[in-house]
């Protein structure tokens, strides 16, 4: 491979590569602010400026080929006083706006200030003012003040949101970015240029002045909105979802995630309302409604749950969740063919054709179809419809789903005695004819594994804490549980509803029954999963890595 030389560091580089990629490569940071490496070259913002022996002049990094033999100097007297005089051209009209902006901690122009900058300022007149609240569209709000023409946000539109929706207007100290007349920036991967602006220009309407980043925890995530799995960062403050931002993953995403998952999929594990807290019984004697639901322990709801499965045994349908892990979907297989000998488990497939297009949405609004099906769990079929109207199944068992989804009506499942369900939000369905309903943790309280349309394995961690976890805390040593994902002290500060992961609920039911299953955690049901389904022994989720892993072609 051709080498130069960077910092007196000799760095191999491939034909075509730029100096900033193949610094970064080597490990060697050159500030950036208009570069970034999922967009074209713009090399307008000059903060990437380095010395190239035998060159007259100072270069830009992000535009100029590393060649063979080349001597670059990404720290001499030349480029300090050349990156710190663009920190003071970028700071002479900037407002002071650190203490209320929501990048503020976050901020490319905070940190190069203080990395790159001076420190003073020879600015005594008074700044440039421009408008500060400005809605580009329904998720983004701009800060003309912030700005700092870096072209980021209007070359992501155009390239890879493929909807130009934003151009640069007027010139000099008065050039500003806006939307083209009549138009907003409303496209369905808007508010990635909230992510990539590497000032606080551009935010989001809905987490603006929510919380300091400082004050919040971020946890690695996937989000649950469609069958992509897109890598993702949650962000938690007082035990409480307040964004979801997505994570690099050159796999799966690359810098990206759309909007309806990134604002779509988190609201309802905060929801207070519609959460189901706490496990529920229907009392022996109450009528069917919604009324008759009563909060109870788990001792209580495991009994009743037993005794409503006992008197159906041979005639239970299963149905599996896509939208739950593979460790939940695993253990529900593994309870209806140990305790009832019964294969009768499939699932209830959620596909959504508008919504799926070329960059990252799939028509699979699922986060683990995929997953089941390579378990062997199928789409429910009309055999089984058949046979639920025909009234020959006596009890329904339904994990994280709604029996509605099927398009069934409710007189179809007239013939059904008994239904027990693990829920995290409650539907009507459940409401009026439950008999037990688990309350069932969500996909940001628990560790597990989805495996997303191209048959990858991708990781999920508790970034909320439950009352179970509390309880964990007691009995795990903090290390053993940082292993599996725990929280921080900040984390773990408001702990609220009272819901268990799936696998730890039917491992309890299996048990009333008499059958025990061996494993204690998730990661236990993650190993018996891989090497039962899919053959594949010894795998761990350190082994998943926080970019997952490709078991299916
Ligand atoms: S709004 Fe942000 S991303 Fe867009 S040009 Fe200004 S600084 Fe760059
Ligand atoms: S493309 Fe799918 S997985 Fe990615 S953010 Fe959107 S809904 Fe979520």
């Amino acid at each position: 491979m051709p080498k130069f030389t960077i910092n007196n560091t000799e760095v191999e580089f491939v034909q075509g590569q730029t100096i900033i990629e193949a610094a970064k490569k080597a490990g060697i940071k050159i500030p950036h602010f208009c570069w970034h490496p999922g967009l074209s070259i713009s090399g307008n913002c000059r903060i990437c400026l380095v010395e190239i022996e035998k060159l007259p002049k100072l270069a830009i990094a992000c535009s100029t080929q590393a060649s063979e033999g080349m001597v670059v100097h990404t720290k001499s007297e030349k480029v300090i006083a050349a990156q710190n005089a663009v920190m003071e051209f970028l700071l002479i009209n900037h407002p002071l706006d650190c203490p209320i902006c929501d990048e503020a901690g976050e901020c490319k122009l905070q940190d190069y200030a203080f990395k790159y900058g001076k420190g003073i300022s020879r600015f005594d007149e008074e700044k440039n003012h421009k408008d500060k609240r400005i809605l580009l569209g329904p998720n983004v709000m701009f800060d003309r003040e912030r700005c700092i023409s870096c072209s980021r946000c209007i070359r992501f539109c155009d390239e890879v949101a493929k909807d130009p929706q934003l151009t640069f207007i007027q010139r000099g100290e008065k050039v500003t970015i806006t939307t083209f007349p009549g138009k907003e920036l409303d496209n369905p991967y808007s508010m990635n240029v909230i992510d990539i602006c590497p000032v606080g220009a551009l935010t989001s309407k809905h987490f603006r002045f929510r919380s300091r980043v400082w004050d919040m925890s971020f946890t690695d995530g996937i989000c649950i909105g469609c069958s992509r799995g897109c890598n993702t960062i949650i962000g938690v403050r007082k035990n409480e979802i307040l964004r979801l931002e997505p994570r690099l993953n050159e796999k799966v995403n690359q810098w990206w995630m759309c909007d309806e998952g990134r604002l779509g999929t988190f609201k309802f594990v905060n929801d207070e309302n519609t959460r189901v807290k706490t496990p529920f019984v229907r009392p022996e004697e109450a009528e069917e409604s919604d009324e008759n639901l009563v909060a109870t322990d788990w001792e209580e709801a495991v009994s009743k749950s037993v005794s409503v499965l006992n008197g159906a045994r041979k005639h239970i349908l299963f149905i599996a969740s896509p939208y739950s892990t593979l460790e939940d979907n695993y253990a529900l297989k593994k309870f209806a063919k140990e305790v009832f000998g019964t294969d009768e488990i499939f699932y209830i497939p959620d596909i959504d054709t508008k919504f799926a297009d070329d960059l990252l949405r799939k028509a699979d609004r699922t986060p683990n179809a995929t997953g089941l099906e390579a378990m062997g769990i199928t789409p429910i079929g009309e055999k089984t419809i058949k046979e639920l109207k025909s009234g020959n199944f006596k009890a329904v068992y339904v994990i994280n789903d709604n029996p509605e989804r099927t398009g069934l009506t409710k007189a179809d499942f007239s013939g059904v005695q008994s239904f027990v369900f693990h829920l995290n939000t409650l539907n009507g369905f459940a409401s009026e004819y439950a008999d037990v309903v688990f309350s069932e943790s969500t996909y940001a309280e628990i560790n597990g594994t989805f495996m997303n349309f191209e048959g990858r394995i991708q990781r999920i961690r508790p970034a909320v804490a439950t009352l179970e976890q509390e309880r964990l805390l007691g009995e795990y040593s903090m290390s053993r549980l940082d292993k599996f994902g725990a929280p921080n002290d900040r984390w773990m500060k408001e702990v609220r509803f009272n819901t268990r992961p799936t696998w730890k609920i039917l491992k309890q039911i299996a048990k009333a029954f008499g059958t025990d299953f061996k494993f204690d955690n998730s990661e236990e049901v993650f190993a018996e999963l891989c090497k039962n389904e899919f053959g594949l022994d010894g795998m761990s989720y350190e082994e998943v890595g926080s970019k997952g892993i490709q078991i299916k072609k």
